[in-house]
């Protein structure tokens, strides 16, 4: 599909006596068949070289990430990233990556993440480079780092979050011997900034199989750096009063809040709805007393776990909307625990809906995604009890929407009219 623009844009380089190559995600992604709208290259060309040659071929160029080594062009729908050979030097004190430009493509593969991530096609002539089996670890559906792991985290510990991240977008396993460094060097993501964690975990949550993504980051330990809310719901389970495991229960809400996206959401993953069914329980920890009959209760953990919400997120430098709306929905996911029918009057339908505002879908993704039990019976129950309360949400709206079409006349002035 991308041929006609990636062939021209090769050889454009090429008479302008430069390398060019397709590489990282856009090759892996039109491997598997899930190609977007983006287009990486790599060139030993050096920005302003780039900006030179791509200038009278794009439709519209960007150079935000000049000083990174990447020009940005828009093609016929395509979105270009061109970046400059790179040879990373790593500052030991800061740990921030360093621009330092390469000359080949060889040197520049080697110092990318995984080897499914290291493979190129050289441009134009679409020319296969993989020097690390990237293919066969593609096809083995393995994530695995082109040289010894221990040396690439070190180098770099994002690498480690990004390997959960990709395990989560693509439905990969990750090689064993990387997982042992993980573990042995999960501590080494605090150094790295809070920014570059949120993009990762940001996508981890967004993708397809985020329960692999996460039991990866619990596993590891990377989870007690950057999310240590999440394996703190593995509670011990109490001899006297066994109750359900919390952690486990999170990663099902989860999932069945991903299937109510669509109907509840619309318009794809939604980062608000899925980190609020990741963190709707994260209070319990906190409340957990044991009554004197032996019973667990957790009282008022929403409130705490709309409170522990807000600091996470805030920690991890989300924007102040999402922060907003995810403790706003922890805060209300258990609103709806009071409802049987009748007893809630039409005044207590409409704060619910108020006091959801516009989160009110994610609210109800949420809230039918928690009411789970083993229990079939109850649970059939509870979503009963759900359609229920929507249905009274509905018929509300349409009487409010009945009151405010009528018209503010009162009978003595329609008698008049009608000459009654
Ligand atoms: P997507 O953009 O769909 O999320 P991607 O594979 O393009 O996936 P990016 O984060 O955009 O991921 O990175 C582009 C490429 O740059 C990767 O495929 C990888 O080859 C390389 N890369 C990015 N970050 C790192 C890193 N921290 N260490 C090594 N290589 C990296
Ligand atoms: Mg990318």
């Amino acid at each position: 599909r991308a041929a006609p623009v990636t062939e021209e844009l090769g050889r454009r380089f090429a008479d302008a006596g430069h390398e060019l190559a397709l590489v990282g995600g856009s090759v892996r992604d039109a491997l598997l068949g899930r190609l977007g709208h983006d287009l990486d290259f790599t060139t030993d060309a050096r920005p302003e070289q780039v900006l030179r040659i791509v200038k009278p071929w794009a439709d519209a160029t960007w150079d935000v990430g000049i000083a990174f080594g990447t020009v940005g062009a828009r093609k016929d729908g395509w979105d270009c990233e061109i970046t400059t050979y790179r040879a990373e030097k790593y500052d030991r004190e800061s740990r921030k990556p360093e621009v330092a430009y390469g000359d080949s493509l060889e040197d520049d593969l080697v110092r990318r993440d995984f080897t499914v991530n290291a493979m190129a096609v050289a441009l134009p002539g679409a020319r296969f480079v993989d020097p690390f089996g990237g293919m066969q670890d593609l096809e083995r559906r393995v994530l695995r780092t082109p040289g010894r792991a221990e040396d690439s985290f070190d180098d770099d510990p994002l690498r480690m979050l990004r390997a959960a991240r990709f395990a989560s977008q693509l439905g990969f396993g990750v090689d064993p011997e990387a997982v042992r460094a993980m573990r042995d060097m999960a501590e080494r993501l605090r150094i790295v900034s809070a920014e570059r964690v949120q993009v990762e975990l940001s996508k981890l949550v967004l993708g397809a199989h985020p329960r692999r993504g996460l039991a990866l980051l619990v596993e590891s330990g990377l989870a007690d750096v950057v999310l240590p809310e999440l394996p703190a719901l593995q509670l011990e389970i109490d001899e006297h009063a066994h109750h359900k495991d919390v952690y486990e229960h999170t990663l099902t809400v989860l999932e069945q809040a991903i299937a109510l996206e669509e109907r509840y959401v619309g318009g794809g993953p939604d980062l608000v709805l899925r980190l609020a069914a990741l963190l709707h329980d994260i209070g319990k920890p906190k409340t957990r007393k044991f009554e004197a009959d032996g019973k667990v209760s957790f009282h008022f953990h929403e409130l705490v776990g709309a409170k522990l919400t807000k600091a996470r997120l805030k920690e991890l430098r989300f924007d102040k909307a999402t922060i907003e709306d995810v403790s706003r929905l922890v805060e209300l996911h258990l609103r709806f625990h009071g409802y049987s029918g009748g007893e809630w009057t039409d005044s207590a339908v409409r704060r619910y809906v108020r006091d959801a505002g516009p989160l009110l879908g994610r609210l109800h993704a949420l809230t039918r995604s928690d009411s789970t039990t083993r229990n079939k019976r109850k649970a059939a129950a509870l979503q009963k009890a759900y359609d229920s309360l929507e249905e009274r949400i509905e018929q509300l709206r349409e009487q409010e929407e009945i009151d405010a079409i009528r018209p503010d006349l009162d009978g003595t002035q329609i008698m008049r009219l009608l000459d009654i």
